[in-house]
């Protein structure tokens, strides 16, 4: 072969899109900690301590809590996937990019689907849910909790409420918000709850972890069907995080220990101070942004802190600055999706990033970048 390959040189970014936000070094070095066997003692010990710090971050007790190797979307196909039998009712709320791609697994699943939906920017109404699960019950009704697509965090309390008077289970996605603002999961009553690691828990991107609640546990063990996955069948996935050890794949060592040090890290932190933490850094990010004349496209009660959607001054090429930003600056946001694409940015201010200097430094950039 007569090309040379030089030694890889990526550039260092300050990552402020929806994902992936920037890993601490110490999450770094954990994950050059040599590689060992899935079922070594020292490994499954290692597995332990990440399934305990999980269920801190979700602010639950559910024993049925693991790590899923694949991003936010293999926890989302798990969740639905283990939960849906052919036929079964499902009621999606959708209000943005990852709600219509929940419908789409729920059709794979061939679940029968129903939606209701809200606009963009806006949220599901727990009325909404009602009139739906009034009209026709539902096994399961799934919710994205921060829609990463137009920046809005969905009160989940309520619709909990709702749901379980209907008799359905609940189903959140948290992939965009869990570390960063907070999820109680046990307070709030979801039965099904997963979320990605390159975003709020500042781990790289390809683990996601999942918590199942006792009602939850109850209909995977009610199936009559197996699972279509086999790789993401909950009830094998157990069998190798649980107590039994049984083989189900190859462990990915050096990713679990980023995610052990990326959770460790939220565990020292406190989730109180780090929710703080995230809400200082947007209030600081929407008052730069107003100050140059922007306006935020979520109402200030609805706003997820680790995700901000910004219009656009009126006639601006916004990608164009996107791109001024990474040459000049490399700092990485993101451009709108769906109905604001063109029209608006996203900024994520999501765990390790979620720092008033980076806040101080995207502001710096953006004024240089839209004066001249
Ligand atoms: C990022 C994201 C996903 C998908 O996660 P991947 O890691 O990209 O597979 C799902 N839901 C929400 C709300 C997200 O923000």
């Amino acid at each position: 072969m007569e090309a040379t390959f030089t030694d890889l040189n990526t550039p260092a970014r300050l990552l402020l899109g929806p994902g992936p936000s920037l890993v601490p070094p110490r999450v770094l070095r954990a994950m050059a900690t040599p590689t060992i066997g899935h079922l070594d003692p020292a490994y499954l010990s290692v597995m332990d301590e990440t399934m305990a710090l999980a269920r801190y971050v979700f602010q639950t007790q559910n024993p049925f809590t693991l790590v899923l190797p694949g991003t936010g979307s293999a926890g989302m196909e798990a969740a639905l996937y283990n939960f849906i039998e052919e036929g079964d009712p499902v009621l999606v709320c959708v209000a943005g990019y990852f709600g219509e791609r929940i419908c789409e697994m729920v059709t794979r699943a061939r679940g029968d689907l129903r939606r209701v939906d809200a606009p963009w920017g806006q949220v599901v109404t727990p009325a909404q849910v009602e009139a739906a699960l009034k009209e026709r019950p539902a096994k399961l009704v799934a919710i994205v909790h921060g829609e990463t697509s137009t920046g809005i965090a969905q009160p989940l309390h309520e619709i909990a409420e709702v749901v379980h008077r209907h008799g359905a289970l609940l189903l959140v996605d948290t992939v965009a918000s869990l570390g960063g603002v907070s999820v109680p999961v046990d307070e709030i009553g979801i039965d099904i709850c997963y979320t990605g690691s390159q975003k709020c828990l500042s781990a790289p991107p390809g683990l996601a972890p999942i918590t199942i609640g006792p009602r939850a546990e109850e209909a995977l063990a009610n199936r009559k069907s197996k699972v279509q996955s086999w790789y993401l069948d909950l009830t094998l996935l157990r069998k190798y995080w649980g107590p039994e050890r049984v083989y189900h794949h190859t462990g990915p060592a050096n990713m679990i220990f980023a995610m052990r040090e990326a959770l460790r890290i939220v565990h020292e932190e406190g989730l109180e101070a780090r929710f703080a933490r995230h809400a200082a850094c947007a209030q600081m990010l929407y008052e730069g942004l107003e100050e140059m004349d922007m306006s935020m496209l979520v109402a200030p009660e609805h706003r997820l802190a680790s995700l901000t959607t910004v219009c656009a001054p009126a006639g601006m090429d916004e990608m164009a600055v996107r791109k001024r930003l990474m040459a000049e600056y490399n700092i990485e946001i993101a451009g709108g999706l769906g109905v604001f694409k063109g029209t608006c940015w996203r900024v994520g201010l999501m765990g390790h990033s979620a720092r008033p200097e980076n806040v101080v430094t995207l502001l710096g950039a953006l004024r240089k970048v839209i004066l001249q």
